[in-house]
Parts: C-alpha cells; sequence; structure tokens
C-alpha cells in the first residue's frame, strides 16, 4: 500500500490546526531546561496535556518523571509506540540568538533539543490516534516520557518490562539533516572504581601506608596496556575524580571514572571481565580493597529494517517544512559561528555528502548511515533488543551544527526547529499508520527483530 494523499492531508490539517499549541509547547520546554532526574515540570506539562486528549496516563514508579500514555480500544490491536524525552543539559544556557549568550550564567539549556524531540512525539501520538481513531483501526498508540536521557536513559523502564508488549517502537532526534537513522550506535558502561588503602604519614611512615592512588594508577596503566589487545571499536575512557587529600597522606581513598565502550552489548560484557581482573590485580599489588559502582549503561542500537522502511517511506511522502527569510538568515548566521573545519563532524560519521554544507539548511530527505557505527551511545538501544524500533533524524539545526553546543541550543528554541520538529512527529505519525494497517510490515519487523540476541543490560555487570 502506499500512502494515499488523503491521508497525508489528513494528518497535516489535524497538526496545522494545533501547531501554534504545539510550537508553544515546545518553546515552553525550552524556556524551563530541566536537567536529568529534575523534569518535573516537562513530565507535568506532557502528562496533564495528553490526559487531556483522552490518553490514559500512568505514571512508572521506575523512575521519577517516567510514564506511559495509551489511547485506543484497551488491550486490543497492536501497539505502536513513540518515545519523547525532555531533559536538559547543565551549563549549556543560551539565548535563540547567533552569538553566545548564555540565559542564565551556568543554567542549563536545551542544547540536545530534547524540548523539540518531547513535542514531535507528542504530534506523532496525536496524529496517529486521531487517524487511526477517524477510520476505526482496532490498535492502541503509546506515549512514552523517557527522563534523564542525558544520564541514565531510559534502561529502568526496559528491564522492568515497560516496553514488552510494544508492536513498535519510533522515535527521532533533532539534528541538521533530514534521514532515517540507519546507522547504529556503541554500547557502553560507565562505572566508578573507589580503592581503599590505609593512611600513614607519607614522610615517617611511608612504610606503614597502603596507597589507594596507587591503586588507581596500576589500574589505569592496566587499561592503557589492554586497549592494544581489546578487539577493534573498544574504547576505555576514564577520569581520576579523587586522588587522595594532600601528598603528606598515603591516599587512603581514590576513585577512576570509566567509561567502557564497545560496538555491541557483548563486547561490553566482555571487556568487563578484563576490567574487573585488572581491579582485581590493582588491589593485590597495593594491599588495597575496591569498591564498584555501576552508573549507567546503554545497548547498541539495533535497527528494524521494516520499522526504518516505514519511517522512510512516510518522510518521502510528506511535504518537507520551507525557511521564511528570517528563519534562512538566521540559520545561515548560526551556520557561519562553526568553524568551516568543523562543520563536516555531524557528516562525516553517517556518511552524509560534505557537499551539504554548502546550504545552510538540510531541506531534503537523506538515507544515510546504512552499515555504519556511531561512537556515542542510545538508550534507544535497549529498546531495540526487546521490539522492533526504528528512528529518524530531523533537520531542526542548520547544517554542520551539532548537537551539546551553544548552537544547538540556540537553534533549538526558533520557529524553524518547531516547523522540523512538527515534521519528524508527522513522519512518525505516518509511519505508525503503516504499521498498524499493514499486518504484513508488522509481521517483517517481528521476522527480523527474532535475529536480536537476548537482551542483558550492559550494566548486568
Ligand atoms: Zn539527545
Amino acid at each position: 500500500m502506499s500512502i494515499s494523499p488523503e491521508i497525508v492531508r489528513k494528518l497535516e490539517a489535524f497538526v496545522s490546526e494545533k501547531s501554534e499549541r504545539y510550537d508553544a509547547l515546545a518553546r515552553d520546554i525550552w524556556e524551563h531546561p530541566e536537567p536529568s532526574h529534575q523534569e518535573a515540570r516537562s513530565s507535568a506539562r506532557y502528562r496533564e496535556w495528553l490526559a487531556a486528549e483522552g490518553f490514559r496516563v500512568t505514571e512508572f514508579p521506575e523512575m521519577p518523571y517516567s510514564f506511559c500514555a495509551e489511547r485506543g480500544p484497551d488491550g486490543e490491536g497492536p501497539v505502536i509506540a513513540f518515545m519523547g524525552e525532555y531533559d536538559a543539559l547543565p551549563g549549556m544556557s543560551q539565548a535563540c540568538a547567533t552569538v553566545r549568550e548564555p540565559l542564565v550564567p551556568g543554567g542549563a539549556g536545551h542544547a540536545c533539543g530534547h524540548n523539540l524531540l518531547g513535542m514531535g512525539a507528542l504530534v506523532a501520538a496525536e496524529g496517529l490516534a486521531a487517524l487511526l481513531e477517524a477510520e476505526g483501526t482496532r490498535a492502541r498508540v503509546r506515549f512514552y516520557g523517557c527522563p534523564a536521557e542525558e544520564s541514565l536513559g531510559r534502561i529502568p523502564l526496559v528491564k522492568a518490562g515497560r516496553f514488552n508488549d510494544v508492536s513498535a517502537a519510533l522515535t527521532w532526534h533533532p539534528a541538521d539533516v533530514n534521514t532515517v537513522h540507519r546507522y547504529t550506535t556503541s554500547a557502553n558502561l560507565s562505572l566508578v572504581v573507589r580503592f581503599k588503602g590505609r593512611a600513614s604519614h607519607a614522610g615517617m611512615a611511608p612504610h606503614a601506608g597502603r596507597s589507594a592512588l596507587d591503586a588507581v594508577q596500576l589500574f589505569n596503566l592496566a587499561i592503557e596496556f589492554m586497549r592494544e589487545h581489546s578487539p577493534p571499536g573498544t574504547l576505555f575512557h576514564y577520569v581520576i575524580t579523587d586522588g587522595g587529600d594532600r601528598p603528606n597522606i598515603v591516599p587512603e581513598h581514590a576513585a577512576v571514572h570509566l567509561y567502557v565502550r564497545a560496538p555491541v552489548a557483548a563486547d561490553v560484557h566482555r571487556a568487563m571481565k578484563r576490567v574487573r581482573n585488572a581491579i582485581r590485580g590493582a588491589c593485590l599489588m597495593t594491599e588495597t580493597t575496591a569498591d564498584i559502582t555501576i552508573k549507567a549503561g546503554k545497548c547498541d542500537f539495533i535497527p528494524n529494517p521494516a520499522v526504518q522502511e516505514a519511517i522512510y517511506e512516510a518522510m518521502r511522502a510528506l511535504p518537507l517544512p520551507v525557511p521564511s527569510i528570517e528563519e534562512r538568515a538566521f540559520a545561515v548566521a548560526l551556520q557561519k559561528t562553526v568553524a568551516p573545519a568543523d562543520r563536516c563532524a555531524t557528516l562525516v560519521p553517517i556518511g552524509a555528502p560534505l557537499s551539504l554544507l554548502k546550504k545552510p539548511l538540510h531541506l531534503e530527505v537523506g538515507d544515510f548511515g546504512e552499515g555504519r557505527r556511531i561512537g556515542g551511545s542510545l538508550d534507544t538501544g535497549d529498546v531495540s533488543y526487546i521490539v522492533p524500533t526504528g528512528q529518524l533524524n530531523a533537520a531542526t539545526w542548520p547544517l554542520g551544527v551539532g548537537a551539546h553546543t551553544w548552537q544547538s541550543c540556540a537553534a533549538s528554541g526558533s520557529s524553524w526547529a518547531m516547523k522540523a520538529a512538527r515534521y519528524a512527529g508527522m513522519s512518525l505519525a505516518l509511519a505508525g499508520y503503516l504499521l498498524a494497517n499493514q499486518p504484513a510490515r508488522l509481521d517483517a519487523a517481528r521476522a527480523a527483530h527474532r535475529r536480536v540476541p537476548p537482551y542483558r543490560s550492559t550494566m548486568d555487570v
């Protein structure tokens, strides 16, 4: 079934009627940035909105400010889920301007565009619910409120089985290009190792002390040597978060914060066996003890081809947003603030052509990243191990502007970004429509998903 122009018109009419309200919501979240684990206001805004639109809202106990909102016949038909995020980044406060200008010095800001991400997912959920209800299709639509993406992520929700009955999970991310998210991401694990030794006067009785800092240094040295003999793509990055108190005391305590990153989750588990051996070795050599705290961990993202295809078809069926003269001028000015040599950093990892950079905005649908893996990690990865999952990127930011920059924060508050977020939401709604109405697509998604390895969180090490 191809996508009929009538369905596209219906969806566009539904969304355009509410566009001012959607944009005001995304702008409001942008103006009230809340970092991970503090999203009380943002989460409440979505919950209240969805409840008023007839969604059954359930808050989850696994994480503060997480929830699910469902519309459609209770317990019947496939479940099409959209995942929304709303956390901001500490220290990234920035005005919607083309110069560096924090709104609140040192304050948080939406430099990853999650104010847009949540709104786009909301457009998707409401748009799809409206289409399905108009046609009497027996299917359910869900919006998952996913807090703390920038730190722990939705892993506790995945582990608690909150996604288990989903037929297809869809999401998107603000970016500088429009593309179906063909590329995969890396798995990771964040852990802190605290060594404990014995304090002593470093001048009078160093022999009586056992240095926890020595243990940290020997452990880090082991990690350095391990790099050469680890499979390609396995990365270790660390910082010493505690090096003791002062040089004339043999350090009783010292700690290192380590990230283990690898192509797939199973590689992280394998690497962690060796990391544990290195911790044991450091303890043995220094006569210290160690304590491990697992902070966070994400699986690699496994795109489901059937879901991705529905997203790609939907993206191409919808008219792309058109920038106004002012929006274009803003994009040109913002793009100029990124050094020309740095602009390719967003495009190279996903294999997008650098010729795109001749323009300020990406105004077509790309198809980038097939067979590629980026170094970053996403909590959507864990969802993709549980159910068929797909996602897209939408060009909310000027070409060459990457996430977690003041430029992306500035752009995320702009009217252009709102238009692009609504386009992303409509694309996901239309993709959900294809999946809900065509059993063969969901069959294909399920068949592909059977090849995904069993889920084991990288945090379970
Ligand atoms: Zn993000």
